[in-house]
């Protein structure tokens, strides 16, 4: 589905993605963790071309990325991202934010792309909101909101980068179960997040990233209980 391919990126003299080669199969769910500053970001927004790269090649689909113009909006739908601060329009009604992309990018009729959403809001629980603001609704709220504007485009990836880590607790179990169901239900997902809980629950796989490279990558047993690498040891030590 996701395939990258002796990728590499430098931000002037900085290495940040180093010949990173990652195959992610069709309903797959991989959590990628790692340090401060290896690089977990730049690979996601790599993957829906928000960076370009100097050198390898990516793929979605078997098709290679495209370099702009019409074709990158219609990558940009087929790749779902939902990030850290939840970026919605401030000035749109909820339901507004979600029909937005489909009926201009999809071309959806106006009353299928609401009926949509309707669907997608109530799925995430927020159904209620649909009229009303983002500046109304809570964070654990405007990012479930975030998920379903994303998966109004029918995404045939969802990219998560660290989508809890801006919440307040309470509001994180909301989020990941969401994330979780999404899991559950097939959603091919590429999850930067440091919850383990849910890398444990929901991941088919972990790949470990440091300073550009991945390190090592394994099933979330596997990687937590029985690290390789001392860089993991060393990190999970940190954070469990
Ligand atoms: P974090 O856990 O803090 O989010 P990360 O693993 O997501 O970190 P990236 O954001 O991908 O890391 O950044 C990787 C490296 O690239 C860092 O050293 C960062 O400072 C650098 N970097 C990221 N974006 C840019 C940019 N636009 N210009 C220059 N350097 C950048
Ligand atoms: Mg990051």
């Amino acid at each position: 589905m996701v395939e990258l391919d002796h990728v590499n990126k430098w931000f002037g003299d900085l290495h940040v993605l180093q010949d990173i080669n990652l195959s992610i199969k069709q309903g797959e769910v991989v959590v990628v963790i790692g340090p401060s500053g290896s690089g977990k970001s730049t690979l996601c927004r790599a993957i829906n071309r928000l960076e370009t790269i100097n050198d390898g090649h990516i793929s979605l689909d078997g098709q290679p990325l495209p370099e702009e113009g019409k074709q990158l909006a219609q990558l940009r739908a087929e790749v779902g991202m939902v990030f850290q601060s939840f970026n919605l329009f401030a000035h749109k009604t909820i339901l507004e934010n979600v029909t937005l992309g489909p009926i201009r990018v999809r071309k959806q009729k106006k009353e299928d792309a609401e009926r949509r959403a309707k669907e997608l809001l109530d799925r995430v629980g927020v159904g209620q909101q649909a009229n009303k603001y983002p500046a109304q609704l809570s964070g654990g709220q405007q990012q479930r909101v975030a998920i379903a504007r994303a998966l109004a485009m029918d995404p045939k990836v969802m990219l998560f980068d660290e989508p809890t880590s801006a919440l307040d607790p309470e509001m994180i179990k909301e989020v990941l179960d969401v994330m979780v169901d999404l899991a559950e239900r097939g959603m091919t997902m590429v999850v930067v997040t440091h919850e383990m809980g849910f890398a444990r629950t929901a991941a088919n796989r972990v790949v470990f990233m440091a300073e550009g490279q991945i390190v090592e990558e394994n099933t979330p047993e596997e990687f937590f209980t029985n690290p390789q690498s001392d860089r993991a040891k060393d990190f999970l030590g940190k954070i469990l």
